[in-house]
C-alpha cells in the first residue's frame, strides 16, 4: 500500500470517481507515505508546493468520495487516513486506531479489524471509529526507567 506507484494511485482516485488532478495526486501521495493518520497541519508541513486552504480543498473532496477517512483522536485535530476499500466502504476493511495519551501519536493496527456488532434493525453503518487510548510501549518504557 505504502509503496503505490503512479499508475496505482490514478487507478485508486478513478475507482473512487475522482478526476486525478495534479494536487489531488499530491496529496493521496503524501497521505500514503506516511504509516499513520495525519492532520491538515501534518500534510502542510509535507506538501510544501501546496498551501492549506488547497489541501483542505482536495480533503473534502476525498471525503466525499470516501477516498480517506477521518477521525476524531483526541489531539484535538482530525487525522486523515487512505481508506483501503477498492470502491464502496465495507466496514470488513477498516481496522482499530490507538492513541497514546502521553506522547500523543496515533497508531494504526492494520491488521486488527473494528469488531462487528449487531445493531438495531434499519440501522446501516458506514463508518466506524475505533479509538482506544492508552500508553504505548515506548512511553510505558522510558516511564519505567524514570
Ligand atoms: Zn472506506
Ligand atoms: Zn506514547
Ligand atoms: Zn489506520
Amino acid at each position: 500500500m505504502e509503496n503505490m506507484g503512479e499508475k496505482e494511485i490514478l487507478e485508486k482516485l478513478e475507482r473512487k470517481g475522482v478526476k486525478p488532478t495534479a494536487n489531488r495526486i499530491l496529496v493521496l501521495k503524501a497521505l500514503l507515505s506516511n504509516s499513520t493518520p495525519v492532520s491538515l497541519s501534518d500534510l502542510e508541513d509535507f506538501i510544501v508546493t501546496m498551501d492549506k486552504s488547497s489541501i483542505f480543498r482536495v480533503l473534502t473532496l476525498f471525503l466525499e468520495h470516501n477516498v480517506v477517512h477521518a477521525m476524531e483522536d483526541g489531539s484535538g485535530s482530525l487525522k486523515y487516513e487512505v481508506c483501503m476499500s477498492e470502491g464502496r466502504c465495507s466496514l470488513s476493511d477498516m481496522h482499530i486506531h490507538f492513541y497514546c495519551e502521553v506522547c500523543h501519536r496515533t497508531y494504526c493496527f492494520k491488521t486488527i479489524h473494528v469488531p462487528v456488532m449487531e445493531l438495531p434493525e434499519n440501522f446501516t453503518p458506514h463508518f466506524v471509529n475505533y479509538m482506544i487510548k492508552g500508553e504505548c510501549p515506548e512511553c510505558k518504557r522510558r516511564h519505567s526507567e524514570i
